[in-house]
C-alpha cells in the first residue's frame, strides 16, 4: 500500500460569475507525490475541526500546497494593506492541521504559503509584503507569467540539515537554485522551527523542525521544479520515504 497523503483544498468561486464555488488543489503537488510512490486524498478545509479530524488520522503524511496570503492577525499584526487572495476558512484549517501533525510526528511538507502557515501556526511571524519591507530585496515574484519550472534565485541550505539531506540525497549540495513565487516570507521563525535555507538577499527560503522526524517547509515550488531537477524530484522522494516509515 502506497502512503497516503493528505492535501487541504481551498474554494474558490468559478468562472465566469455565477460557477459552483469549488474545492481545488493544483496538479502539479498531486504528480509530484505520485511520482515519488505516494498516493493523495483532499481534504476540503473546513473550520469544524471534526470535518477534519477523520480523514486526518487516515494521512501518512501532511502536505500544505501554495495559494494567497495568510491573514495577519493570526499573528499579532494589523494588515498593512498589501495582502491578497486572504481565505479565514483555509487558515482555520490549515493551521489546525499543521498544528495536530506536529503534535503526532506526522511527516509535513510545507510549501510557498504552506511553510508561513506553518510557521503562524507554531508561532512565527512573517514579512506582509516582501518589496515594500525588504530592502535589497532580490525579485522573489516574477510574476505569473513566469514559467513555473524556471530557477529565479540561489538559495544557501544548512549543511547536515534534514532539507540538505533530502536535496542531496547524501551528495554535498553546493549552490541550489529555486524558482519563486511569493510577495511573503517567514520574518519571525516559530521558537521550535530553524531556518535552513535563505536566499542571498536574506529571505528565508525553509525552515524545518530538528526534533520530528520530517516537518519541513520550503518558500519555493519542489513540485513545479521535480520533472527537472533531480535535487527537487529528491526532497518528494525523502518526504513520501518519511511518510512510508510512519506508516509502517
Ligand atoms: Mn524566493
Amino acid at each position: 500500500m502506497k502512503p497516503v497523503i493528505g492535501i487541504p483544498a481551498y474554494s474558490v468561486y468559478g468562472a465566469p460569475p455565477g460557477e459552483a464555488r469549488r474545492y481545488i488543489i493544483s496538479r502539479s503537488y498531486v504528480e509530484a507525490v505520485r511520482a515519488a510512490g505516494g498516493t493523495v486524498i483532499a481534504l476540503p478545509a473546513s473550520t469544524d475541526p471534526e470535518a477534519l479530524r477523520p480523514a486526518y488520522t487516515a494521512l501518512a503524511g501532511l502536505l500544505l500546497q501554495g495559494g494567497g496570503d495568510v491573514e495577519a492577525h493570526r499573528y499579532g499584526q494589523a494588515d498593512s494593506g498589501k495582502l491578497a487572495l486572504v481565505d479565514p476558512e483555509r487558515d482555520e484549517a490549515e493551521m489546525l492541521l499543521a498544528r495536530w501533525a506536529v503534535e503526532d510526528d506526522l511527516p509535513v511538507l510545507a510549501i510557498c504559503r504552506g511553510v508561513q502557515v506553518l510557521n503562524v501556526a507554531l508561532g512565527g511571524t512573517l514579512v506582509q509584503d516582501i518589496p515594500s519591507e525588504v530592502e535589497g530585496a532580490l525579485v522573489h515574484s516574477p510574476g505569473s507569467a513566469a514559467p513555473r519550472g524556471r530557477p529565479q534565485h540561489p538559495v544557501s541550505v544548512k549543511a547536515g540539515s534534514r532539507l540538505a539531506g533530502a536535496l542531496g540525497q547524501g551528495r554535498p549540495l553546493g549552490q541550489l537554485e529555486v524558482n519563486s513565487f511569493h510577495h511573503q516570507a517567514v520574518a519571525e521563525p516559530a521558537p521550535s522551527l530553524e531556518v535552513v535555507a535563505r536566499a542571498p538577499d536574506g529571505v528565508i527560503e525553509a525552515l524545518e523542525r530538528p526534533d520530528r522526524s520530517f516537518v519541513v517547509g520550503v518558500q519555493w515550488h519542489p513540485e513545479e521544479m521535480a520533472a527537472s531537477d533531480p535535487a527537487q524530484a529528491a526532497l518528494f522522494a525523502a518526504f513520501v520515504a518519511a511518510c512510508a516509515r510512519r506508516r509502517g
